[in-house]
């Protein structure tokens, strides 16, 4: 039988992450703002954040918080691991999504679980530590999956910060929703408040 809980090296750095990138703290911080503060331990979310935030949501087999177009995403990916890696679906479990906190390996900075856009997953009975240069093979069979939609996997972060339970929405993913998010709103606000007006005016010629 296949132990996916199994330590087996990390793929080279050409086989993961194809066009994808770390989401870097200056992108979250200009696109979703402060999370909360920036302690050791998991702080509040902002108020703000709160509002793209969704607590304690089914995905696939895990029990989530985190932001919303993130579940999404994870229902998507689960969906296909149940059709294709039916044993590793069963068996996969979370070390947790949300957590406004700074990084371990640079308390300076925010972590991306801190937006609830991140997730650390394992098998078996412990997770892999940050710093640990292998991965559980159950995390192996997963990446391919998050990579497709738009997940960075910290099995490529150098030295000491390698991270091989963890994935984040990649910065490009990060960019795309950016320009979806608050443009789409106020475009349609805007649209909103001309068609206020456009009506007002023909209601007052009418008259
Ligand atoms: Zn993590």
């Amino acid at each position: 039988m296949n132990d996916l809980s199994e330590l087996i090296p990390i793929p080279p750095k050409g086989n993961m992450n194809h066009g994808l990138s770390s989401a870097q703290e200056a992108t979250m911080l200009k696109i979703f703002r402060r999370p909360g503060d920036l302690t050791a331990k998991c702080s509040d979310p902002s108020v703000g954040l709160k509002k793209l935030l969704v607590f304690g949501i089914k995905a696939g087999p895990l029990k989530v918080s985190g932001m919303k177009y993130a579940v999404q995403s994870l229902f998507q990916i689960f969906d296909q691991v149940k059709s294709e890696q039916p044993e590793v679906y069963d068996q996969v479990k979370t070390a947790g999504m949300l957590c406004v906190r700074g990084r371990r390996a640079n308390p300076g900075k925010y972590s991306n679980h801190s937006w609830g856009t991140a997730i650390d997953v394992y098998f078996g009975k412990s997770v892999v530590s940050q710093g640990v240069h292998q991965t559980q093979r159950g995390v192996y069979i997963l990446y391919p999956y998050f990579n497709n939609h738009g997940w960075y996997w910290g099995a490529e972060f150098s030295g000491d910060s390698v991270d091989t339970m963890h994935f984040e929405l990649a910065e490009e993913t990060i960019l795309k929703i950016g320009t979806m998010k608050p443009m789409a709103k106020s475009v349609q606000k805007k649209a909103v408040k001309r068609k206020v007006k456009a009506e007002e005016s023909s209601g007052a010629n009418r008259r």
